[in-house]
């Protein structure tokens, strides 16, 4: 999408939330997010979710975005304009389908993919994931909850996408204090099968009951790498829940895959996704222990090929040192125990810890295994989770495949 340089005007509407002095510079860099500690003055019957006009202390129109209380006040919708555009959702979502169409991810053989990724979609606070003809939905700000409705129902309007069934799921995404009480539940349509292709394997998604939307989309193209190297090794699967990493290994010609998840849930459905693709197919074996025990636990030498994808081990900027600790522990044990000529699949989801800091943590426990390790390759989010380049927050996945010696 092109965006015009931005020209401020003048506001002509009364009530918009007006900026201290100087505070407009990351908004005139088209940086959405616009603090409480920037802001001069609300209206007086401003509330969450309202549809807000932004303006420099001078009352030029900065831009237009949902209100919320709390350290980020404002998430701008659209710059240099006091009014969105008529039938604005729709019109963003049309430009989200159509990125996805040209990124290849809608064919016969792949119906899973994010349709908008918050910001790096220009609609912050909304993430959609789709499966097949479903679509799910996620609210992570007041504005987009009271949107709900209106977005779910463009989402049956975009004209190939032929969405069927619209899932709401905020029940834990939205501000707490808020007090909206969201209930996840159907805007559209209803449950009618669940299973999702992805580059030609199939998955069962539960948006009911799973993480998050139902399944880690944004593994994509690391699994897709991962079953090129799984030719002939044995393969461990650290933190599979829906077992993705463990079902590309086995079509990549795995000798045996193990996978591991401390969550029952989790261990359950990575064997029906394991039986939906290779029913019968004694190379797998699913344990639900904990991870660290797992590592700790098991014979050295026995795996040559160990992914792990941990659940963000630092979800805030306070909990980065002790985030950073985890990793470090963690990729040693794997250091430890990988075959030599082993091949280590390392993550973190973590969006507080930089690519950097994660690459630091790993190569600590690296030094400290005294093993020859070398970087193959250097993995990130995939392109239907992109990154707003004005936003650099919106980058969270990162990852190393490691050739160990
Ligand atoms: N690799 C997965 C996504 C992992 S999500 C994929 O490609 O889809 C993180 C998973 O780690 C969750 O399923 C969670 O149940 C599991 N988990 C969290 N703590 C764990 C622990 N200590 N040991 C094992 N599994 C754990």
């Amino acid at each position: 999408m092109k965006t015009k340089p931005h020209t401020p005007q003048k506001s002509d509407e009364k009530g918009a939330v007006r900026l201290r002095p100087g505070k407009e510079e990351s908004l005139l860099r088209h940086h959405p997010w616009v603090f409480s500690g920037a802001i001069a003055t609300l209206p007086a019957d401003i509330e969450e979710g309202d549809i807000v006009t932004v303006t420099d202390c001078d009352g030029n129109v900065l831009g237009t975005g949902h209100f919320q209380i709390g350290s980020i006040s404002v998430r701008i919708l659209e710059f240099g304009i006091d009014t969105l555009p008529e039938d604005f959702y729709f019109k963003r979502l049309v430009s989200a389908y159509t990125l996805r169409r040209s990124l290849g991810l809608i064919r016969t053989d792949n119906d899973c993919f994010r349709l908008v990724h918050g910001e790096g979609d220009f609609l912050p606070g909304l993430i959609v994931d789709i499966y097949g003809d479903t679509a799910v939905m996620q609210a992570h700000s007041p504005g987009m909850h009271l949107a709900r409705r209106a977005i779910a129902e463009a989402l049956t309007r975009l004209p190939e996408a032929r969405i069927r069934n619209v899932y709401y799921k905020s029940e834990t995404t939205l501000p707490y204090k808020a007090g909206l009480d969201p209930e996840n539940e159907y805007l559209v349509g209803s449950y009618d099968g669940n299973i999702a292709t992805e580059n030609g394997l199939q998955f069962n998604i539960d948006w009911l009951k799973g993480q998050k939307t139902g399944f880690f989309v944004d593994q994509r193209e690391n699994r897709s790498l991962l079953e090129k190297f799984a030719a002939g090794r044995t393969v461990l699967n650290m933190f599979c829940y829906t077992g993705g990493f463990s079902v590309y290994a086995m079509r990549g010609g795995a000798v045996t895959v193990d996978s591991v998840d401390s969550s029952t849930k989790a261990a359950a459905l990575t064997d029906a996704n394991i039986a939906l693709n290779f029913p019968d197919d004694p190379r797998h074996r699913t344990y639900a222990e904990d991870a660290f025990k797992f590592l700790a636990d098991m014979p050295g030498d026995k795996y040559d090929l160990i992914v792990l994808d941990p659940p963000a081990f630092a979800k805030h900027r306070g909990a980065i040192k002790n985030g950073l600790i985890g990793y470090r522990k963690l990729n040693a044990k794997a250091f430890e125990k990988i075959k030599p000529g082993g091949i280590l699949f390392t993550f973190s989801c973590s969006q507080a810890i930089s690519r950097d800091m994660f690459r630091m943590a790993v190569f600590t426990a690296a030094a400290r295994s005294g093993r020859k390790v070398r970087i193959l390759h250097q993995l990130s989010q995939p392109a239907d989770h992109p990154i707003d380049i004005s936003h650099p927050e919106g980058e969270y996945l990162k990852g190393l495949v490691l050739y160990v010696e």
